[in-house]
């Protein structure tokens, strides 16, 4: 027997408590062949892309949420189903998804996040995933506004430290906010982030990602030159 390299499984929705099927790629499968400045990774089987299935999308009441989505308070929930589920057409993103179906669960994604005053850290996530696939599908325009509002919301996250307890650090917000910027050719603001990874007091702890940042820093001068 062939094992596929999705499956699929039922999920309960947090805000509506409807079960609901989800597609998942398993975990044994995805090959990486490249992971790019900004960690965005190619697969060798970009059609069975696990970004692609990250937003679990409920089809009866539109809430759109991740493994890392925050807990849903009641207030949360009730503006959901005011701002959401009340405008929502019941429509599954239970099956196989396109890139474009993805971008479709990510931006409900993003809006819930919004709706539910979820930390920064969590919606730049989101969006930053939202410029990877736009990358993925040659739109330069949509990949750049993307990384601009991916730029925005860690700067948020930065200025009130509220990644503190997080998988995140502060150095990997820092870094992530001078390469993006890079990207968007906004060259001091590059410039400026990977110095402060350069300086910073962890440094010695993230040796990696701070090599990273002066390779990166590096590369934004001398684009910088050429501009
Ligand atoms: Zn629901």
């Amino acid at each position: 027997m062939t094992i596929t390299p999705t499956f699929s499984r039922t999920l309960k929705c947090p805000c509506c408590s409807n079960s609901f099927s989800t597609v998942n790629v398993r975990i044994s499968y995805p090959k990486t062949v490249e992971v790019s400045t900004d960690f965005c990774v190619t697969y060798q089987d970009e059609v069975n892309s696990p970004y692609l299935y990250y937003v679990n999308v409920c089809n009866l009441c539109g809430y759109a949420f991740t493994k890392n989505s925050s807990l849903i308070s009641s207030i949360s929930k009730a503006i959901i189903q005011k701002e959401v589920s009340e405008k929502w057409r019941p429509r599954s993103f239970g099956d196989i998804r396109s890139v474009e179906d993805a971008i479709t669960c990510y931006k409900l994604a993003i809006y819930c996040s919004i709706l539910k005053n979820e930390k920064y850290y969590i919606l730049a996530g989101l969006l930053l995933r939202v410029s990877w696939l736009y990358r993925k599908l040659n739109n330069q325009v949509e990949e750049e506004r993307f990384m601009l509002k991916t730029v925005e919301a860690y700067k948020k996250s930065y200025d009130i430290a509220e990644y503190v307890g997080s998988e995140m650090s502060e150095i990997r917000v820092l870094f992530l906010i001078g390469e993006l910027s890079r990207r968007c050719k906004l060259y001091e603001d590059a410039i400026s982030h990977f110095s402060k990874i350069v300086a910073h007091s962890n440094a010695q702890l993230e040796k990696g990602i701070v090599e990273k940042a002066r390779q990166q820093w590096q590369i934004t001068r001398e684009e910088a030159k050429k501009h």
